[in-house]
């Protein structure tokens, strides 16, 4: 019988952080800010996008998002960016991804002032972290190391096998694994073998978006498996990148889907509009 990683605690645990965190700024004049821009239509990013400024009210940050339509271009959204990179009253600017196809995304984070990426996409932001400088990580990377760390899973001279390399999740948690000193393997569509890879791994983490893929065969006895997929099935149901019933037996803990690295990803969000907000306020 596997542990259950608790993604939901861990989220609770990091919102307590936050919210303690957020009165004491405000004590010192400062309140902390979010704007979250949004563009197009798009029903599962009108959720996350829903889920994020509950947080950010419930922890006591402002927040605002600003809508645009799909036809907007590259240069009046990039200028729009600049004018909230000079907004002291914003600290963190969150692009909702994916942007529609007409849209250059990458020219678009490039805008977004690295002190305030709060999803830290800024490739000053990925060059501080491979450099293991101080600097804003991707949340859901954040959010994975907050529940390793929570569990007491120990990384030095592990193996850890991450499979995806998305800059979003797989890039950014393999540097993490490394910083904290694991041996880490990555793979992607063109390793060949995965499934050997992915059986050495005394730390198995899942980014590749396809439901069920992991099964109890690619897991060694006594994996740590952390499973960050989110993926909805024709019937509706979400279910993770890995099939819990088959690894959950053979796994000595196991972040479920839901309720295991998705809760973090928020929690982290937050965590990082108020790093950001406390680093502008020279008390971080
Ligand atoms: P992505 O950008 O589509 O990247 C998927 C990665 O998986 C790519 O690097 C791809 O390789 C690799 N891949 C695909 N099939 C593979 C296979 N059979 N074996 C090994 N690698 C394979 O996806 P993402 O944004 O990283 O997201 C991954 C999953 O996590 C999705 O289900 C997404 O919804 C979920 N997600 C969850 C959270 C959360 O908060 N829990 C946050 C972000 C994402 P190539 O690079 O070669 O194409």
């Amino acid at each position: 019988m596997a542990i259950i990683i608790d993604g939901k605690k861990g989220a609770r645990a990091v919102r307590d952080e936050v919210t303690k965190r957020v009165a004491a700024l405000a004590e010192s004049g400062v309140i902390p800010g979010l704007a979250i821009v949004q563009v197009g239509h798009h029903a599962p990013s009108d959720i996350y996008v829903g889920k994020k400024v509950h947080a950010c009210e419930k922890a006591g940050i402002r927040v605002e998002v600003h809508r645009f339509s799909a036809s907007i271009t590259d240069s009046a959204l990039a200028a729009r960016l600049r004018e909230l990179n000079q907004d002291p009253a914003v600290h963190g600017i969150l692009v909702q991804l994916p942007l529609p196809d007409t849209l250059s995304t990458k020219t678009l984070l490039d805008v977004i002032d690295p002190d305030k990426d709060v999803d830290g996409l800024h490739p000053l932001n990925i060059g501080r972290l491979h450099a293991g400088r101080p600097g804003l990580v991707p949340c859901t990377p954040l959010g994975i190391m907050r529940l390793l760390e929570d569990y007491n899973v120990d990384l030095k001279g592990k193996h850890a096998v991450v499979l995806g390399r998305s800059a979003i999740v797989g890039r950014p948690i393999s540097w993490l694994l490394l910083r904290a000193h694991a041996t880490v393997t990555t793979c992607h569509r063109h390793t060949p073998e995965t499934i050997e890879h992915a059986r050495q791994a005394d730390v198995l983490i899942v980014a590749v978006g396809r439901p069920g893929l992991v099964t109890s065969a690619w897991v060694k006895p006594g994996a740590v498996v952390i499973d960050v997929g989110i993926n909805r099935l024709p019937s509706g149901r979400v279910v993770g990148d890995v099939d819990f019933a088959s690894v959950e037996p053979v796994a000595s803990a196991i972040s479920p889907v839901p309720g295991g690295v998705g809760p973090m990803t928020v929690a982290m969000l937050l965590q990082n509009v108020v790093d950001a907000a406390s680093w502008r306020a020279g008390e971080g």
